[in-house]
């Protein structure tokens, strides 16, 4: 689909074609730059992709897109995508019980009726309404240029007793951030929160890969090149695996964070958090309904499960269920893991269901999210232009996300045509 003649004289290659690449390529598109882009992988989308097999969809790692984000909006056509909504609020698994907690400030007389479950109390309630209050005010931009501190010490510092923190808000923004110690900067946390409460977290019914590839179908054929690895950037020019080189006018470095900073002298290379995904197939679904669940014990080794059938059918065959269980962290052997994985979640879902569950596949990533301490925040839009005619953008240049892998891609093409003079 994305074959055709090579684009001859590029005048800007762009490296790399996850969605920041794909962002930049699109921007550079519309203002008729001729870009060629260069994909070292066999399709594009980086880290948001989604696999067919045995007739279900996997993405690669559990990830959500939150329909309020606003790169997303401008960049993405979000009806196309037929985005499948998880319910607001989640199920948490606390004192042997799934107990559900839903956002307050949408479902007022329910979340008053859970009052008295223990996972929070009135307080933490009416402290949820001020966290969605004070993530929510003044512009979105706003966010990035708050005083910081960790996540976890915003979250004291809000007075939220230490039931809700660890049954829900903990385990919660641990499966955003990919780290339980909640180090991740509370800018992040807001940018987070006000995006979660001003929208929905969902997936595009035929998977997370859906967004790469509307993006990669915007592109003139010919544009993208697969299996085409980058081993040098030097002045305007990038030498292939198989020793080609090639010269444009100016280069966009779109690749991982640590391939960039292996190609860019001085780029810093960040630190990353690994995650572990494992996939089931399952005769029932273990919940009903398109709900995260959490693990509120925090005894882990699973963090949260989602039932990805009950988001969007399209997930599994008729008569299936795919579940999907997350794990933060990439250290224990595939066997141990699976054998804890299953033994914790035989306590939420019984047994006797869950030895009928069947491993499709383990997905273990290793750097999947760039670390989002204050020390990085500190600057919340880092430079893309290295130089007249050499450029870096991905998720390591805004925030470690959708928006900001888009948000960077954006920026660095604005980048290159102020320098163009387009
Ligand atoms: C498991 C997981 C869960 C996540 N959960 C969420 C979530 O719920 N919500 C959210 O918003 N974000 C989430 N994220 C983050 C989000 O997926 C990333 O921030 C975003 O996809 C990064 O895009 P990118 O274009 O910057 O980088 P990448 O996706 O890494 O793209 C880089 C591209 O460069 C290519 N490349 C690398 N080296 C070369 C080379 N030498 N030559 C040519 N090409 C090269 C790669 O093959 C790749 O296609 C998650 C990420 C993971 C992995």
């Amino acid at each position: 689909m994305w074959e055709g003649h090579q684009v001859t004289n590029p005048e800007v290659i762009v490296v790399g074609a996850g969605l920041a690449g794909l962002a930049c390529a699109r921007a550079l598109r519309q203002s008729r730059v001729r870009v060629q882009l260069l994909e070292a992988g066999d399709a594009p989308g980086g880290r948001v992709r989604t696999d067919a097999h045995e007739g279900f969809l996997l993405d690669r790692g559990f990830q959500v897109y939150l329909t309020a984000y606003p790169e997303g909006r401008r960049v993405l056509d979000l009806e196309a995508l037929s985005l499948r909504a998880f319910h607001p609020g989640a199920r948490v698994w606390r004192g042997g019980k799934l107990r559900t907690l839903v956002d307050p400030a949408r479902h007022p007389l329910q979340a008053l009726g859970h009052l008295f479950e223990p996972v929070g109390d009135l307080g933490d309630k009416l402290r949820v309404l001020e966290l969605r209050q004070q993530a929510g005010s003044g512009e979105l931009e706003d966010v990035w240029h708050r005083p910081q501190r960790t996540s976890l010490r915003y979250l004291r510092d809000l007075g939220f007793s230490d039931a809700m923190l660890e049954a829900f808000l903990r385990p919660f923004f641990a499966g955003v951030f990919l780290e339980r110690p909640l180090e991740t900067s509370s800018r992040m946390l807001e940018f987070v929160f006000r995006m979660f409460a001003t929208g929905h977290a969902a997936v595009p019914a035929r998977g997370m890969g859906a967004i790469a590839e509307q993006l990669a179908t915007q592109l003139p054929a010919g544009t993208l090149r697969m299996h085409v690895p980058v081993t040098e950037v030097w002045g305007h020019r990038v030498r292939l695996e198989d020793g080609e080189a090639l010269r444009a006018d100016a280069v966009v470095v779109a690749t991982d964070p640590r391939t960039a900073s292996g190609l860019l002298l001085g780029m810093p290379e960040p630190a990353m958090h690994a995650v572990t995904c494992l996939y089931f197939a399952a005769p029932e679904p273990p919940v009903e309904g398109p709900w995260l669940v959490l693990d509120g014990e925090g005894h882990g080794p699973v963090n949260h499960v989602a039932v990805m059938s009950e988001v969007s059918p399209d997930y599994a065959p008729r008569g299936q269920a795919l579940i999907c269980a997350t794990v933060l962290g990439a250290t224990l052997d595939e066997g141990t893991l699976e054998a804890r994985a299953r033994a914790q979640l035989a306590e939420w879902f019984g047994s006797s269901a869950v030895s009928a569950w069947r491993l499709l596949r383990t997905d273990v990533i290793p750097h999947a999210l760039p670390a989002q301490p204050l020390s990085i925040l500190h600057e919340p839009h880092r430079p893309v232009r290295l130089s007249p005619g050499l450029y870096v953008c991905g998720d390591h240049r805004d925030n470690a996300s959708i928006d900001g892998a888009l948000t960077s891609g954006r920026r660095a093409a604005e980048a290159v045509l102020r320098d163009l003079g387009r």
